[in-house]
């Protein structure tokens, strides 16, 4: 990787994260996502657009170049081995990793970040259920269908969850609620803003839509064959 500070690594991440999430990148959502001034983030964009790590005109909102996209996709895939590698070594819960990860992604050489992967035997997911993108810079897509947006009656699967927030982590662990975690909406209670789920272990939790919306779900995937008993 071409040494670059961290605040553009971070840049480059929050770019690569919001495209996900929608087609145009504007100059707002990053500011609201990094912290930021919109000003600062104008700035900014015009220097990774210097160093052709983004393509950027003004309103029409940012994207990374095929250089800008292999350092975001090597950052994550440092984050993301770098999670699982506390979790599974360290024992770290998965509260604690995502702030941890923040910082070490910035620090650890690319020889460093493959010998955790070694180490691990080649992990697919992070302990969010996150993929880890390849060494190659290849990823799949995530699912963006979240658990308010799960039909009644109908068997689904918890694929991952959004890993910034401690809190909503310890929530949704209390709940049960973990990537591979399948389940079916028995009810939703539209004036209690909430829903009640059975899970494949035969709970019965009842989920508030607040932290509805930081779980991402999934059909069944076809080689689990998992069932409610
Ligand atoms: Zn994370």
């Amino acid at each position: 990787m071409l040494r670059l500070s961290e605040s553009v690594q971070d840049y480059l991440k929050a770019i690569f994260e919001l495209h996900q999430e929608s087609e145009r990148v504007t100059t707002n959502a990053l500011a609201a996502r990094l912290g930021v001034s919109a000003a600062s983030v104008t700035g900014m964009l015009r220097r990774l657009a210097e160093l052709k790590l983004v393509e950027y005109e003004p309103y029409q909102g940012a994207a990374l170049t095929l250089s800008g996209k292999r350092i975001a996709l090597e950052i994550i895939r440092h984050h993301r081995l770098i999670e699982l590698y506390l979790m599974e070594v360290m024992g770290y819960s998965w509260d604690e990793v995502h702030a941890e990860a923040e910082r070490l992604e910035h620090a650890v050489s690319q020889a460093f970040a493959e010998r955790i992967a070694q180490l691990l035997g080649d992990p697919k997911v992070d302990p969010h259920g996150d993929p880890i993108p390849t060494r190659e810079g290849e990823m799949p897509l995530a699912s963006r269908r979240t658990l308010v947006d799960a039909p009644t009656g109908a068997m689904l699967c918890v694929q991952r969850v959004r890993d910034e927030d401690a809190d909503v982590l310890r929530r949704l662990a209390a709940l049960g609620l973990f990537p591979n975690t399948c389940f079916v909406v028995k009810t939703v209670n539209p004036e209690r803003n909430s829903r009640v789920l059975h899970l494949s272990n035969g709970a019965e939790v009842e989920v508030e839509d607040s932290l509805a919306q930081n779980v991402f779900i999934q059909d069944v995937p076809a080689a689990s064959g998992s069932a409610l008993r």
